[in-house]
C-alpha cells in the first residue's frame, strides 16, 4: 500500500475518533429525527431533518477523509449527478459526456435537463484528451467507463477544461478514492454512486459529491436542502460501517481480479478480455448471448444481478439494457470470495461452455 493510501485509511478509520470523549459510543448512532428540539432564534445548524443528521454526517466525514475534501451526501448515485449538474450547469449550457459511460447520465440530461435548456453531446471515453473543448461549460468524465472500461488521462483532460474555462467533473464510482484521485489530477468535482465499492455489501443506495471548491460544495449543499434528498440515516449507517473495511475489500477483490485474469487471458471459451489496469471489473466478451448467459447462470461464484463492488462475485450482459456493447459482453464484479475457490468454480463453468 502506497504512503498516500495508509494515510487516507487512517484518516478515515479515525475521522470519528477526535470528537469521543469518554462514554460515546465508537460507531456513529442512528439518529432518526425529523426535527430537533429549537426555541427562540436559531442558535445551532440542527434545526430541520432535511437539512442536516448527525449519522449523515459521520458517514460525510470518513468519505471526506477518503476524498480529502468537503463532501455532501445524497440517498443514491443519481441523487449524486443530479445535484452535480445542478451545482455547475445552468440554462444555454453546453455539457460533453462519455457516450461509453453510465447511461443514466445521458438519460438524465436528455430526458429533463434538456427541458431547461441544458444540452449535451457525448463522445467515446477514449477521445476525450484529444477533444476541443472550447464549446463547453462542463466536461463529465468517467474512467474506466462503465461498462467498455476504456480509459482517458484526467490529467490531460483537467488542463484542456481549464484552458477551456469549463468545469471538470469525474464520476469515480469504478474505482473510488483510493483507487483513483481525480480532485488531485485537476478535477473540480467529484461525483461517486457510493451503492457500489464504497459501501460495498449490496445492501443500500447511496452516492456523494466532493469538491475543493467553496463555491461548488454551497451549490450542491444548498440543492439537496432545497430539493429535500438527503440521505436515510440507515443507509448512512451502512455506509459508514461499510467504508471501515474499503481498503481490505478492495484489496482481496483486486488481488482476485489480477488472479482470474492470468488465468482466464488464453482461455478459449473468451473472445475478449478486457481490463483496465486497476480495480476489480473486468469485461469478457464471449461468442454470443446464449454462452455469456449460460456463464453467468451456471457459475456457482457469481451472482447474476445487475450492479458492481459488492462483496460476493456477480456479473451481468449488459447489452440487455441497451449498452453500446457486443450481445456476449459481461461485465464480471470480483468480489471478496477466497481466490482459490473462485478461480476454481469460473474454470469449472468455462469448461462445461
Ligand atoms: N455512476 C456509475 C458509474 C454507475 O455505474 C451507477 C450505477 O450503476 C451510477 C453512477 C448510479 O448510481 P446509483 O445506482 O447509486 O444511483
Amino acid at each position: 500500500m502506497s504512503k498516500q493510501t495508509s494515510n487516507l485509511v487512517m484518516a478515515m478509520l479515525h475521522a470519528r475518533s477526535g470528537q469521543l470523549e469518554n462514554g460515546d459510543p465508537i460507531s456513529p448512532p442512528i439518529v432518526t429525527t425529523a426535527k430537533y428540539a429549537l426555541s427562540g432564534t436559531p442558535n445551532t445548524p440542527y434545526t430541520y431533518g432535511r437539512d442536516i443528521n448527525p449519522t449523515v454526517e459521520a458517514a460525510e466525514a470518513a468519505i471526506s477523509a477518503l476524498e480529502q475534501a468537503p463532501v455532501v451526501a445524497f440517498p443514491s448515485g443519481m441523487a449524486a449527478i443530479t445535484a452535480g449538474l445542478m451545482a455547475t450547469a445552468k440554462a444555454g449550457d453546453r455539457i460533453l459526456v462519455p457516450s461509453d459511460g453510465y447511461y443514466v447520465t445521458r438519460v438524465l440530461l436528455e430526458e429533463i435537463l434538456g427541458s431547461h435548456d441544458i444540452l449535451f453531446d457525448a463522445i467515446p471515453t477514449k477521445s476525450f484528451a484529444t477533444a476541443d473543448l472550447s464549446a463547453y461549460d462542463v466536461v463529465w468524465v468517467e474512467t474506466p467507463s462503465n461498462p467498455g472500461l476504456d480509459l482517458c488521462s484526467i490529467r490531460s483532460v483537467a488542463e484542456s477544461a481549464k484552458n477551456a474555462d469549463a468545469t471538470l467533473i469525474v464520476d469515480n464510482t469504478t474505482l473510488t478514492p483510493l483507487l483513483q484521485r481525480p480532485l488531485d489530477l485537476g478535477a473540480d468535482m467529484v461525483v461517486s454512486s457510493d451503492t457500489k465499492a464504497m459501501a460495498g455489501h449490496s445492501d443500500c443506495l447511496y452516492g456523494h459529491i466532493a469538491t475543493r471548491s467553496e463555491a461548488l460544495y454551497q451549490k450542491a449543499w444548498r440543492w439537496r436542502k432545497v430539493s429535500g434528498s438527503i440521505p436515510d440515516p440507515f443507509a448512512s449507517f451502512l455506509v459508514h460501517r461499510g467504508l471501515m473495511t474499503l481498503e481490505l475489500r478492495l484489496q482481496r477483490m483486486c488481488d482476485n481480479a489480477h488472479s482470474l485474469i492470468d488465468r482466464l487471458d488464453s482461455h478459449d471459451a473468451i473472445k475478449i478480455l478486457k481490463y483496465p489496469g486497476v480495480g476489480f471489473v473486468i469485461g469478457l466478451t464471449f461468442e454470443n448471448e446464449t454462452m455469456a448467459e449460460r456463464f453467468i447462470d451456471d457459475c456457482p461464484a457469481i451472482f447474476a444481478s445487475t450492479s458492481f463492488g459488492g462483496v460476493h462475485t456477480s456479473a451481468e450482459r449488459r447489452a440487455r439494457w441497451g449498452d453500446d456493447v457486443a450481445d456476449g459482453f459481461v461485465r464480471l464484479s470480483v468480489g471478496c470470495e477466497p481466490t482459490d475457490a473462485l478461480i476454481e468454480a469460473i474454470e469449472a463453468t468455462l469448461e462445461t461452455l
